[in-house]
């Protein structure tokens, strides 16, 4: 490996590089590459072991009960009684139908009877009464900001909020978590669909949008907010603000003391009047109308005392109100500034320009440094030295996702190809040349931008340099004018100097009973068939490289030998799982399209050979193992794509019990139920990693799997995690098969290696994603998508100079689809400050966020979640804390001042807090909360900002014959209108919401039903029926899920219906059930926790 080898001269590649059109292809260029070689440096401190940091984490729900698991063995069929059916007769697995095939052994063997074990939670049971609106509205009456009150202090403990009507709540949504599947046939008992119940909770119906917080970005006269500095004097309560540290966006809010928001609507520049006294919010100066009364918002705090370590003593002062209208909310932030920054293309010529939000839609031209597409950062401009970030406590970190999906306008990367001699580096700290590397000395040399080294260019590299110092094909390189770009690589960059071998996909299908029973099997092979013809190829490539093989399992495995000479595939069974190795070499990987007729064969006989099996138990680590090894023997990398439904209890290494035990909530146990219960998997990752094997993990659990140890191969491999809970073919087909052919024809870079660079100064210290560390700075990737995201934290080891800035270099080995080695290199400059005020004038908050989520989730495996709350409340009220203290001109501590662009942190930072992860709601189960945990961790900034604030949309709102996407409203009950229908989505689910007095014309476009009491509630289809309305809801549904990574199941829920528990979850803005506190109420706390450290 030549890590450290100097380039050799390369023939000057004069001309720009054709540019391969499309999405990812541009990823696969010609060459064999290689692996990272390992370079030596020093090691950094940061990284978690390997291990920790990638946990991921289950998937769905299991059934109801949320008691304690049934038990281990026995497999609670999720609303069906299990095996009763099942006639001790037939015990043969074996293939029926060829006679090559061989007898399953395994399955002989274990003809004895199982006893079916069935006792299983029943899964639907009624769902308990719906918590009383009032429960839910509380009213404000309560609230006391923090300014001068203390929220009532709850308990300190976790917030589990009242338990009120948890418990029947938990009982009552059996299939139906927000990760899992929700059967509709289970779902509710929908008695309560006749809803308008007398008492609601009022409903607005256009929320205000809180206009008057942040100025129209775009026609209306613009608010001085916004821009420049605040203009004194326009402050409302309390002093006039003015800051004069802001320069360009000076952000401000402010809670005066003592001023209560709830009078009547007033117009914008209000005031405050005497007799309101509340807090309000002061947003550079202008105030937007206060909404009128808001009977229904948050919770008042009392009871739900999540806060983390909050002391303060109930005090009795009079109840303030706060209007949530003139909070900062995330819809107008959102809003202004797709109005502002969506037309225009980015334009990365600038450095340390911050990127338009991830919600708005924008074009990039690559004009030197990375597209935010790839590398988003959670500040463009860093303090110049260690004292001043660690003043500041704002996180410096970049989400880096290498193998971005770009949209159709933009070009994929360049692919330059230096021929023998390789991509030119740094002699020294080896980094590869890029628009950032100063040539001198007439351009015979070249001076390192990330550790000063100066270079000689090799002979064949030499160019002129212009007047300016520029090399005069500075703009015919890629690697010189471009932020992004790839190189082919040598053999030198490849395992065992050997070009690489085209990868393969093994297909692994569990066939114990409960696959069987759901009709999973049938429905993946028959998929099957059809898919293969899918599989990822390059560029304009006729057919796929990849190979492909498969494999069944229950407690054995059963390879086939698929060779396109065999009229019939061959099985060959390994029952001693112990030591597991491949019984085939020849025949067992092989090419689609050459062996497609046995292939179809074996498809068709798998669900007929095990169709009266009855065997339950599976083993799971000697299935990766299989895999890894047969890719081992046949010297490539590849991606296993496991189907798993149970536990796996098998006797065999990896075998697991059932370890679910609810009761660790909030102990310092709690930490355990995120830990795999054995480190077997690990070293099982480890291998597969050096492999380059990747595994992607499809869950159909029926009750608790243990996603947190069945997901660690998964996780640290690059690999990524499914999970259907209690899988049905009719309800679940759908989502599962759209989720399976995007994972199947997604582009992977596999065996990768990551290595992130930075100029003298910085360093990058820490590591989150779903990867495996063996060193302290190589990120490696058995498999890596163009969904999977690196988060990367820095810290100075230096000091760092305003004049040049700071460079960032991630490089990425990786072998394509058809196995060709290359480096895709990604560079970006930011600015460095001396001055507090830059720093806090360019960070991201939504990148903040991405951090702070992926670090909590992580710290939930070594502390008490508590902690880990209170962990993140202190450094959000600290970074807020360092703004008032020193970039805001003085004023009254009653008020609350953030930055503008931040402005959004307490809102989003509160969703992080009460997520299913740091404080699960009684619905939730082990194996959800360890799914969501891991599915996070590799979540780019777009996917964490939508997941923890659903979008929530109103469809009878605009016109119907608009096309675009309709506006946002705020994540709050208050903002439904009983009249109206919503469209709620995160990434994950998707709901719609059907308040109880739309008009009936409405109800029978959508639903062909003539009232609302008939529509069916649970439902997961809308009929397909010819009218505008109907079609523009389904296209909106269509074109939400095509947004995202994984298909979103469609739940239609009723106002005043149970399932509306369920779907309240979601409005993140209002106080949880679970214990989570309001969006208002957080605030007050936030600003009492700033006021204290300003004290
Ligand atoms: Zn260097």
């Amino acid at each position: 490996m030549n890590v450290n080898q100097s380039a050799p001269p390369v023939p000057p590649f004069g001309q720009s590089q054709p540019i391969y059109p499309g999405y990812h292809q541009s990823s696969y260029g010609g060459q064999p590459g290689s692996a990272v070689p390992p370079t030596p440096y020093g090691a950094y401190n940061g990284p978690v072991p390997g291990y920790q940091q990638t946990h991921p984490q289950g998937v769905s729900r299991a059934p109801p009960s949320s008691g304690a698991p049934p038990v281990s063995t026995a497999q609670a069929p999720c609303g069906q009684a299990a095996y009763g059916q099942f006639g001790q007769g037939d015990i043969q697995n074996g293939p029926s139908s060829t006679v090559q095939m061989q007898r399953l052994p395994g399955s002989q063997q274990f003809g004895s009877p199982l006893a079916p074990v069935v006792s299983q939670p029943a899964v639907l049971q009624p769902y308990g009464p719906p918590p009383t609106s009032a429960q839910v509205t509380a009213q404000l009456a309560g609230m006391q900001l923090s300014g001068a009150v203390a929220p009532a202090p709850p308990p300190s403990g976790l917030g589990y909020g009242p338990p009120t009507s948890l418990a029947s709540a938990s009982g009552s949504f059996p299939n139906s978590g927000p990760y899992g599947s929700y059967p509709q046939g289970q779902a509710s008992p929908l008695s309560q669909a006749q809803g308008h119940p007398g008492v609601q909770p009022p409903l607005r119906s256009a929320p205000p949008l809180a206009s008057s917080f942040t100025p129209p970005a775009s026609g209306g006269p613009r608010m001085p907010s916004m821009t420049g500095p605040l203009p004194p004097g326009q402050g409302f309560g309390g002093p006039p603000v003015s800051q004069p540290n802001h320069v360009s966006s000076p952000p401000v809010q402010a809670l005066p003391p003592g001023t209560q928001m709830t009078g009547p609507p007033v117009p914008p520049p209000p005031m405050h009047s005497p007799q309101q006294p509340g807090y309000q919010l002061q947003q550079n100066g202008s105030f937007g109308p206060a909404g009128g009364p808001q009977p229904s918002y948050g919770g008042p705090y009392p009871g739900a005392p999540n806060f983390g370590s909050q002391p303060g003593p109930p005090q009795p002062l009079p109840p303030k109100r706060l209007d949530p209208d003139a909070i900062p909310s995330p819809i107008q932030v959102i809003e202004d500034d797709r109005n502002n920054r969506g037309s225009e293309p980015f334009v990365t010529g600038v450095r340390g320009q911050v990127p338009p939000l991830v919600t708005t839609n924008f074009l990039v031209k690559d004009q030197g440094n990375a597209s935010p597409r790839y590398i988003r950062c959670t500040s463009y401009n860093i303090p110049c030295t260690s004292d001043m970030a660690k003043q500041a406590q704002v996180p410096l970190a970049a989400v880096i996702k290498p193998l971005a999906r770009l949209p159709p306008e933009e070009a994929s990367p360049y692919v330059v190809d230096h021929g023998e001699s390789g991509p030119l580096r740094c002699n020294r700290c080896k980094a590869y040349m890029c628009p950032f590397m100063q040539f001198v000395e007439g351009g015979r040399r070249f001076q390192c931008c990330f550790c000063s080294c100066v270079n000689d260019v090799p002979p064949q590299y030499f160019q002129h340099l212009d007047h300016t110092g520029k090399r005069v094909d500075a703009y015919d390189r890629p690697e010189l004018s471009l932020g992004s770009y790839e190189f082919l690589a040598t053999v030198d960059y490849c395992k065992n100097n050997k070009f690489p071998s085209p990868p393969a996909f093994i297909f692994m299908i569990d066939v114990s009973y409960n696959a069987i029973r759901t009709g999973l099997v049938r429905l993946l092979c028959e998929e099957l068939k059809s898919l293969l013809d899918y599989l990822p190829r390059e560029g304009g490539a006729e057919e796929s490289a990849i190979r492909v093989g498969f494999v069944t399992y229950n407690k054995v495995l059963h390879f086939y030998n698929v060779k396109s000479s065999l009229a019939q595939p061959q099985m060959m069974v390994v029952s001693d799982v112990a030591d597991m190795f491949v019984p085939l070499l020849d025949g067992f990987l092989v090419n689609v399209n050459e062996s497609q007729a046995v292939i179809t064969s074996l498809l068709d006989q798998i669900p007929e050979m095990f169709a009266d099996t009855r065997e339950t138990e599976t083993v799971f680590a000697p299935v990766i193992q299989a895999g890894m090894e047969a890719l081992k023997a046949a010297e490539c990398a590849g991606k296993l794509f496991l189907f798993h439904t149970s536990l796996p209890v098998a006797e065999a290494p990896g075998r697991l019990k059932n370890r679910d035990d609810r009761k660790l909530i909030n102990t310092d146990k709690e930490k355990t139920l995120f830990q795999p219960q054995t480190g077997a998997y690990q070293t099982l990752a480890k291998d597969c990693v050096a492999q380059g094997c990747c595994v992607d993990l499809f869950l159909f659990p029926n009750q608790y799997v243990d996603v947190a140890t069945l997901s660690v191969v998964p996780q640290l491999t690059g690999g990524s995690v499914y999970k259907y809970a209690c899988f049905q073919v009719e309800n679940d087909q759908e989502r599962f098969l759209s989720d399976l052919r995007r994972d199947i024809q997604k582009v992977v870079g596999f065996d990768a290696v990551m290595r992130v660079r930075t100029s003298t100064g910085i360093r990058a210290v820490d590591f989150f994603g779903a990867f495996y560390m063996s060193n302290t700075t190589d990120v490696e990737l058995a498999g890596l998508d163009g969904d999977k995201t690196v988060t990367v934290e820095f810290k100075h080891d230096d000091r760092l100079n305003e004049e040049s800035g700071a460079v960032l270099q991630c490089a990425l080995l990786y072998t394509s689809c058809a196995g060709q080695r290359r480096l895709r290199i990604h560079n970006l400059a930011l600015n460095c400050c001396t001055q507090l005020a830059d720093l806090y004038r360019n960070c991201e908050t939504d990148t903040l966020i991405n951090y702070m989520a992926k670090f909590a989730y992580r710290g939930v495996l070594n502390s008490p979640v508590k902690t880990v709350r209170d962990t993140l409340i202190t450094q959000c009220a600290q970074i807020l804390a360092c703004y008032r203290k020193n970039c805001a001109s003085p004023s009254s501590a009653g008020q609350l001042i953030l930055p503008e662009c931040m402005k959004l942190l307490p809102v989003y930072l509160n969703c992080v807090l009460k997520s299913d992860v740091l404080q699960p709601g009684a619905e939730v189960t082990t194996d959800d909360r360890a799914y969501v945990r891991q599915l996070v961790t590799s979540m780019d900034v777009a996917e964490t900002n939508v997941f923890f604030y659903p979008r929530l949309l109103p469809l009878t709102k605009s016109p119907i014959e608009s096309t675009s996407e309709p506006p946002a409203v705020r994540a709050s009950e208050e903002r439904l209108s009983n009249g109206d229908i919503y469209l709620l989505e995160n990434g994950l689910n998707l709901f719609l919401w059907v308040g109880a007095s739309v008009q009936q014309g409405v109800v029978q476009s959508l639903f062909n039903v003539s009232s609302f009491t008939q529509i069916t509630s649970g439902l997961g289809v809308l009929p397909v029926l010819d009218n505008p309305l109907s079609k523009k809801v389904r296209g909106l549904i269509a074109s939400l899920r095509a947004q995202r990574m994984r298909y979103m199941k469609l739940i239609v829920v009723k106002q005043e219906d149970k399932l509306e528990m369920l779907f309240k979850h979601f409005l993140v803005e209002d106080k949880s059930l679970s214990g989570g506190a309001s969006y208002v109420d957080f605030l007050c706390h936030m600003h009492k926790e700033i006021r204290q450290l300003l004290s």
